[in-house]
């Protein structure tokens, strides 16, 4: 047996095959349906757990929780109780739904508890405070340089010496299936004499992962890269939605503004970092050797594939993208020390994406800007279709899962509509 091996585990919920919520997930989020108010569960196939009902009827009578913290609009309140008490929660659930334990199974409760996932709405899963977006994919930023600046130095100075960041705005992150209108604005192609005002014609989206703080700092402290994964609570996929030539136009000198900032969207269902544990695996190799603050003992990668389709409005979709969470150069650790290290504090329920996750394939870049070089190489799509940016009425479709062993742990998808810009 690996040192990684993960222990079997059954259990009494019928869980479809190749599903992402298996027993060994066990995501949160925050749901509603038409009965029920917005409330904090447990996927599972496709059930919910619901945690409010659970603590109502006693499975959770030796934790001493706070009255009402699953009767929630969100998970913050749940995440500040500390990593010790949602792991418990967790890890009960776990074990109420293990195949040989009848305590829920045979429980008269148990109609109530699980609810049926179609009929759920999902809810955005956190109240953010801060959001913050990486630059940590060295094959983005290099495709990036090289269409911008200088193909021999496609790569800034800084670059490989820390997690180049920079902050977004958090009131604009919405959950999937929100649909998002082409922004406006004003851009200035090279060929254009003076600057123009109108929809954005290069809108694009940046496949990311985004984790979610799970515990605050005060100002002047900094995380150091060994203590990071204690400040984190979990993930979720992130669509980074841009507009190229807005973004061009207005980034000199002080970086991204409205070409990023009209929305975000991210998947309802964080995956806990304990969840993703068994495909922790060695990141790339960092050369030259970064600055003491940055470096780390252990491995902070994780072995996540992950994919992009376009759905034309009333079409079927088509997969453009197929990457993984482990070629990014910089990792989670790196990321939160490097943010922290000036003292600049975090809170929980703050969020910080990764960056546009590609790979060194042509058929792994995280975005339509370097699928379609700079809109040179349209993409093709079935149904004769073919896109070197995104159209109004398109959708796009990430997903996210690991795979080891037969063990699935995913994170389901995040998808969004384009609408045409708004009068
Ligand atoms: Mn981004």
């Amino acid at each position: 047996m690996s040192e990684s091996a993960i222990p079997a585990l059954s259990t009494w919920v019928e869980v479809p095959k190749n599903s992402d919520f298996t027993i060994y997930n066990l995501p949160f989020g925050v749901f509603k349906n038409k009965k029920l108010s917005p409330r904090i569960g447990i996927a599972i196939g496709d059930k919910i757990v619901d945690l409010s009902v659970l603590d109502q009827e006693g499975f959770f009578s030796s934790f001493f929780l706070p009255e009402g913290i699953f009767l929630k609009d969100s998970l913050n309140e749940l995440i500040e109780l500390g990593k010790t008490q949602t792991k418990k929660i967790r890890e009960r659930v776990q074990q109420l739904l293990l195949a040989e334990n009848e305590e829920l199974r045979d429980h008269s409760a148990r109609g109530k508890v699980m609810v049926n996932r179609k009929e759920a709405e999902m809810l955005l899963p956190v109240k953010i405070g801060d959001y913050t977006d990486f630059y940590s994919s060295i094959e983005h930023a290099t495709n990036v340089g090289k269409m911008f600046r200088d193909p021999e130095n496609a790569l800034l100075p800084n670059w490989k010496h820390l997690p180049v960041g920079y902050h977004g705005r958090a009131s604009s992150i919405v959950v999937s299936g929100t649909p998002i209108h082409r922004p406006k604005g004003q851009f200035k192609d090279p060929d254009m004499e003076k600057p123009a005002f109108g929809p954005s014609r290069r809108l694009d989206f940046e496949l990311e992962l985004a984790f979610i703080t799970g515990k605050s700092t005060k100002l002047g402290d900094s995380v150091s890269t060994s203590e990071a994964e204690d400040y984190i609570f979990g993930f979720v996929l992130f669509n980074d939605w841009s507009a190229r030539d807005i973004q061009a136009w207005e980034y000199v000198p002080l970086g991204p503004f409205l070409g990023k900032n009209f929305g975000s969207t991210i998947s309802p269902w964080v995956v806990t970092l304990e969840a993703i544990e068994p495909f922790r695996v060695q990141g790339p190799s960092q050369d030259p050797e970064v600055l003491d603050y940055l470096k780390c003992e252990n491995p902070h990668s994780f072995d996540i594939q992950l994919e992009v389709a376009i759905q034309p409005e009333g079409k079927s979709a088509s997969k453009i993208c197929t990457s993984n969470f482990k070629y990014m150069y910089w990792n989670i650790a790196q990321q939160l020390a490097h943010h922290t290290v000036n003292g600049c504090n975090i809170n929980v329920g703050d969020m910080m994406a990764s960056g546009t996750i590609s790979g060194a394939t042509e058929d792994s870049f995280g975005s339509m800007l370097e699928l379609s070089w700079k809109g040179t190489r349209p993409v093709k799509l079935a149904d004769g279709e073919e896109r070197r940016f995104i159209e109004d009425g398109d959708t796009v479709i990430m997903k996210g899962f690991s795979e080891k062993d037969g063990i699935r742990v995913g994170f389901g998808e995040v998808s969004g509509q384009i609408l045409p810009a708004k009068n």
